[in-house]
């Protein structure tokens, strides 16, 4: 006989901890750094704080699997009374609306929290206060895991003394510090450069990195938005109608509820679709809903969704961030305008860096992120890849190996992620185009700044070998004319060759080479 039981999230989870991204040992302690990383993050710039993020690792003398991760933030922090669910209930989070985070799907530390006790048999440590709380708590927390409920084993509350808000999360979790450090590293060089106005010190055993904030320019935080009528399905509209107070029209309905509906064009979706614009909502059956929904989809004259839900970064921290990291010699960012796939808005923007401290490579040096967090695992799936890879680099006057890097930043409130463990972004056609077009932008202008190089060591050459003939030339003339015509004829070839150099417009006024004083103002 067959046996039958359901299976709670947690329990999922834990059998299945490597769509996560919790694969390995390395694996893990990289996704436990990041999940807590990016959950600060969000805590702080997503509200309009500066961050200042703490982390720091440290490795059990005795048994070198045994880590202790903390991360410290100085967020909008937990509200005493979700500290619970929020670490100890898989699928439970404040990010379920529609907003660039970098969190989606209410997972991420509770993966975190689930490899740590079931490696360690340790709970997770949570210290919070929000910013109008006058105490701080303290919890330690295990997840019941058949039952997918928190199980809080010990809860401290502490007078505030001194104003402070945030969050401290520590967690004791069986990894390989050994294995996961470079790309550690690599995600906090990467983030700082994403997120230029942030303070992040990371401290762990034999390394120790500080990013004080290059900017207190901090993006515009994003607003939670409507679901655009393109995104729409069945379920969404009937949760959206549940939750109403009274019955309206269709025509409120649509117009009120969805992002980039008007009363005007919706009217005229009515029309086209076959709808009395003044049907109650309540009167609809669920076959009116299938319809509805089916249509919304299909009409194509909607406004395409704005983008006050995104935050992109904007060319000049772009910049800025991408100079203080990668030092190159010569940096170019291109922030596109919004576009959309399936009613979800997003906003590419792109980066190309050459020369100075970048690695000579055989292929460009690619740095993905999405909304503001570094991908740094399975690049060869990833759609940033597929482009860069379909390009002719000759064009653009790249002949590899050459220190070459391009960045590019996808922001959406539904970034297409490849798995829950957020690494690959998948080829949607619309995402896809925008990168090509962002990625070709960049590298135009790179192409400008190297055909000006090129052009200078060409004048550069052009003045080295004349000047080589100047002084033999000048005794020559000199002999010719008399003798003591030789620095005459020498200065007027002289000034002939800046001449040239100038109408090539490499040499400007004053920045003459060679010339004499005295002679420069008699000629
Ligand atoms: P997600 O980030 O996808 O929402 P998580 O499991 O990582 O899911 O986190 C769950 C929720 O916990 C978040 O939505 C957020 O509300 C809260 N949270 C986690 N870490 C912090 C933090 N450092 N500061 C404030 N809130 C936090
Ligand atoms: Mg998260």
């Amino acid at each position: 006989m067959e046996k039958y039981k359901g299976l709670s999230p947690a329990e999922f989870f834990h059998r299945n901890r490597e769509i996560a991204g919790f694969s390995n040992l390395a694996r893990a302690l990289y996704q436990t750094v990041r999940e807590l990383v990016e959950n600060s993050l969000d805590a702080t710039e997503t509200h309009g704080i500066l961050p200042t993020i703490d982390v720091e690792i440290k490795v059990d003398e005795n048994d070198s699997r045994l880590i202790t991760i903390t991360v410290a933030d100085n967020g909008i922090g937990i509200p005493i009374t979700e500290v619970p669910n929020v670490f100890g209930r898989v699928f439970y989070g404040s990010k379920y609306v529609i907003r660039q985070t970098r969190g989606v799907f209410g997972l991420g530390v509770k993966m975190a929290v689930l490899h740590a006790q079931i490696t360690t048999a340790k709970p997770i440590y949570v210290k919070s206060s929000t910013p109008d709380s006058r105490v701080i708590y303290e919890y330690y927390i295990f997840i019941d895991i058949s039952k997918n409920i928190p199980h809080i084993m010990k809860f401290n509350v502490k007078k505030k003394k001194r104003r402070w808000h945030g969050t401290v999360v520590r967690i004791v979790t069986e990894g390989s510090w050994i294995l996961a450090r470079r790309k550690i590293e690599e995600y906090i060089r990467r983030t700082a450069l994403i997120a230029p106005y942030a303070t992040i010190s990371f401290k762990a055993p034999g390394t120790r990195l500080h990013y004080s904030r290059a900017s207190r320019k901090l993006p515009e935080p994003p607003k939670i938005g409507k679901h655009h009528p393109r995104g729409v399905d069945i379920e969404i509209l009937k949760t959206t109608i549940r939750s109403l107070e009274n019955s309206i029209s269709l025509v409120d309905f649509l117009s009120t509820y969805f992002e980039g509906v008007g009363k005007k064009s919706a009217e005229d979706f009515c029309k086209w679709a076959g709808f009395n614009p003044d049907t109650p909502i309540s009167k609809l059956m669920l076959s009116d809903l299938e319809r509805l929904a089916r249509k919304m989809r299909e009409y194509n004259k909607w406004r395409r969704p704005r983008s006050l839900t995104l935050s992109p970064l904007g060319s000049e921290l772009l910049e800025e961030g991408v100079r203080n990291i990668l030092e190159p010699e010569f940096v170019a960012s291109v922030t596109r305008p919004p576009s959309s796939y399936g009613g979800h808005p997003f906003i590419v923007e792109a980066a190309v860096a050459y020369g100075g401290r970048i690695p000579v490579q055989n292929t460009p040096l690619l740095l993905r992120f999405a909304n503001r967090m570094p991908l740094l695992y399975d690049e060869g799936v990833d759609v940033s890849r597929k482009v860069i890879d379909s390009i002719d680099w000759s064009i653009y006057k790249i002949k590899f190996p050459a220190p070459l890097a391009i960045v590019t930043h996808i922001c959406s409130t539904k970034i297409p992620f490849k798995g829950v463990g957020k690494e690959a972004i998948a080829d949607v056609p619309e995402v896809e185009h925008e990168i090509e077009i962002a990625i070709r932008d960049v590298a135009r202008k790179l192409r400008t700044y190297l055909s000006k190089l090129e052009k200078m060591y060409e004048i550069k050459r052009r003045e080295v070998t004349i000047k080589k003939y100047i002084d033999e030339v000048a005794r020559a003339l000199g002999y010719i004319v008399g003798n003591d015509s030789k620095e005459l004829f020498r200065n007027k070839l002289l000034s002939l060759l800046n001449e040239d150099l100038r109408r090539r417009s490499i040499v400007r006024k004053g920045e003459e080479i060679g010339v004499t004083a005295k002679t420069a103002s008699n000629s």
